[in-house]
């Protein structure tokens, strides 16, 4: 395999789409040496047939809003991979959706849920759909729009899609009704449903808590075993961001950034439980903007910034993609920052990755770090199955496992020379060989 012909053949057929030739390239560039110690999968086209997706579906989704007046939105399912299980992954409904955005994040995805242990194939799927400012029935009538097309190709043996950036709780609610209203079939076919039809306890704190406890994984290795005066900035205030906010103020640690596409707000007492539960309503139940936590609170607020000038110990970025650049990462680093862990997906451009691994600070990518919520959407999926709920502490206690057995994975897989754990090279390439090798058992399909 020679990484910048699969890239030069994915530019020909897919143009204009980088976020998804930067994720094929960061992950074929930590898997080429192993790949081509195994000619055999030279010898099936594995690359092309691993960087390409099974398929794909778009379509029209028309919907009325509450003037009366007719929209449309484009709606899209990625099926990536199902070499190890159905197709999972979730839905993103915001104005930057298009195919090249869900390509990544599907291929991301299909690693993801390898790395998890559980039996779950990688897709992706949204709209350009804009939540923003859209009314309860709005939002209703759009996502019943959606399933119609949606529910064609999904199923609990199939494609199992969840929530993702705009597609919380609410979102999801419609879209199961609207899928048992034209399936007849109560099978939980979406996960991060409501706690009274088939949702999982701890699914919706899954991936902040989740990113967390690969974090604490990882300073464990540096002797470091709570988070008692480490200074933690993290980006965005939706459901990530919260939720990893909350388990590190357990933890001890002092939380001092959130932010939203607008801007970000500094709070250099820490965000304590009381403030974290306003930014939980703020968002949730005003749907507001997280400068309004700076007008209550009498802090800094910055506009149309994101919050890595300000010093700190510990970076975890949870809002969106390559929101952090390789200036952003030498300030982190400048700033006395040890360590890094994705709750976003690719959220550290190329440039700041190389900056992370060159500094030899702990650095966990998203693939590895914000695995928690699939994995806890996996075991929503199992409970739907055995048709029985898991406690509060099993699920929490499962999550716990999964996360150290992901570190485990990238520090058998990463672990270089000197000794310093390469987490992207480890993660990409337990991830891979995985998936490789079910690819392999199932011949040329
Ligand atoms: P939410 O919609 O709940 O929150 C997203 C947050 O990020 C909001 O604060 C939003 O601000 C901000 N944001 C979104 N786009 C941008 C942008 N272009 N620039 C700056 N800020 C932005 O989404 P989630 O918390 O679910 O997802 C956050 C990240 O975590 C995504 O990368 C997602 O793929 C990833 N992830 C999510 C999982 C999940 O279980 N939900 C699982 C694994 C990964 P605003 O309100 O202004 O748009």
């Amino acid at each position: 395999m020679k990484v910048e012909q699969v890239i030069d053949n994915l530019k020909r057929r897919f143009p204009n789409e980088p976020e998804y030739y930067q994720a094929v390239q960061e992950v074929l560039e930590s898997i080429v040496d192993v790949y081509n110690a195994h000619p055999e999968f030279e010898k099936q086209n594995l690359v092309e047939r691993l960087v390409i997706p099974d398929r794909i579906l778009s379509f029209r989704v028309t919907w009325v809003d509450d003037k009366g007046n007719i929209q449309t939105n484009m709606g899209y399912r990625v099926q990536h991979n199902n070499a190890i299980g159905p197709y999972k992954g979730g839905l993103r409904f915001h104005p930057s959706v298009y195919p090249g955005i869900l390509k990544f994040l599907a291929f991301e995805q299909t690693f993801k849920n390898s790395l998890t242990t559980l039996p779950m194939g990688g897709a992706k799927g949204g709209s350009d759909f804009n939540p923003k400012g859209k009314s309860d029935a709005e939002v209703m009538r759009f996502c019943q729009a959606f399933m119609l097309e949606l529910n064609k190709i999904v199923g609990p043996d199939t494609d199992v899609p969840a929530g993702d950036i705009g597609v919380g709780g609410r979102e999801i609610g419609y879209m199961y009704g609207m899928y048992k209203k034209l399936r007849n079939e109560a099978n939980g076919v979406l996960t991060g449903k409501g706690l009274e039809f088939g949702g999982s306890l701890i699914r919706p704190e899954a991936t902040g808590y989740g990113n967390i406890y690969f974090l604490m994984n990882m300073l464990k290795t540096k002797g470091i075993h709570d988070l008692k005066g480490q200074v933690v900035a993290i980006s965005g205030s939706g459901n990530v961001a919260t939720y990893t906010a909350q388990k590190a103020l357990q933890l001890g640690a002092k939380v001092i950034t959130l932010s939203d596409s607008n801007g970000y707000i500094y709070d250099p007492d820490g965000i304590d439980e009381e403030k974290l539960a306003y930014v939980f309503e703020l968002k949730n139940v005003y749907r507001g903007r997280i400068r309004e936590y700076a007008e209550k609170y009498g802090c800094k607020y910055v506009e149309g910034a994101r919050p890595w000038n300000e010093k700190c110990t510990i970076a975890l970025p949870s809002a969106t993609q390559n929101e952090i650049t390789g200036e952003d990462a030498e300030m982190l680093v400048k700033n006395g920052c040890i360590a890094v862990s994705e709750g976003a997906n690719m959220p550290s451009t190329p440039e700041a990755i190389d900056v992370f691994l060159k500094n030899k600070i702990l650095y966990a990518p998203g693939k590895a770090a914000n695995a928690g919520g699939v994995s806890v959407s996996g075991l929503e999926m199992t409970q739907n199955s055995m048709r029985l709920s898991w406690t509060r502490e099993e699920v929490d206690q499962k999550l716990q496992q999964i996360m150290q057995n992901i570190h485990e994975s990238c520090v058998k897989y990463g672990t270089e020379a000197d000794g310093y754990v390469n987490y992207v090279k480890g993660a990409n390439i337990a991830g891979f060989m995985k998936v490789a090798k079910a690819m392999m058992a199932q011949g040329v399909i």
